[in-house]
């Protein structure tokens, strides 16, 4: 009988090189679930999530062409804590069955990645199998932002700061790929790929 395909979560802070990664993870026939790429989708796309948004910030959680408006739920979630647990209540389970229902979809495969900035922070980290937590120094991640995207110094300093240490992301996880500049990145996605593979876990 074939072994079930197995549910592997990979994480790091911002900058650390987790879509990099997984790029290279693809390469090598795995399928990777972008989960926030896919929740940003979702929050238009999804009539469910329409409706939940639209319950908790009005008619104007959406613009005129019928996107999010994305602005607008930043500025409100951002002084409103109460307003941003509703949001994460009709996200987070919607975006949570979708990538079950796509996992399930992957057919011969070992596993399935998925990528997601938050996976320790909110416990989602206990329903997968395994999880990979992606470590680069902090420098080296303000550095890589600033200049994939054109941010300030201090904006990027202020979201690391708000994030979950590093620290506390590795106690928890099963595999830690340095993408610090010096260790191959390659030799380590390869390495974890044999592993998770060949289920000697
Ligand atoms: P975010 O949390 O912001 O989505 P991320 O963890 O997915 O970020 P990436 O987008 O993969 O990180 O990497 C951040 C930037 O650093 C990108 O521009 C990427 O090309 C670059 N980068 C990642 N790893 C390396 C590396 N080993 N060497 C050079 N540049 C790198």
């Amino acid at each position: 009988m074939s072994k079930p395909t197995l549910k592997v979560g990979i994480t790091g802070g911002i900058g650390s090189g987790k879509t990099t990664i997984c790029r290279i993870f693809e390469t090598l026939g795995i399928p990777v679930y972008f989960a926030d790429e896919r929740a940003k989708k979702l929050m238009t796309e999804d009539a469910k999530i329409r409706a939940g948004l639209t319950e908790i910030f009005g008619e104007k959680a959406y613009l005129p062409d019928s996107n999010l408006d994305r602005k607008h739920l930043a500025s409100v979630v951002f002084k409103d804590k109460e307003k941003l647990r509703a949001l994460e209540g009709v996200v987070h389970p919607a975006v949570h069955r979708d990538g079950e229902e796509w996992h399930r979809a992957q057919q011969n495969v070992p596993y399935t990645l998925r990528e997601a900035a938050l996976l320790v922070e909110n416990g989602s980290y206990k329903k997968l199998d395994k999880l990979i937590v992606v470590f680069a120094p902090e420098e080296t991640r303000i550095r890589r932002v600033m200049q994939r995207d054109g941010a300030e110094r201090a904006a990027v300093e202020a979201r690391i700061k708000a994030q979950l240490p590093d620290a506390e992301k590795m106690k928890v996880s099963d595999f830690v790929i340095y993408n610090d500049g010096e260790q191959s990145l390659i030799r380590q996605v390869l390495q974890v790929h044999r592993v998770l593979s060949n289920r000697d876990l």
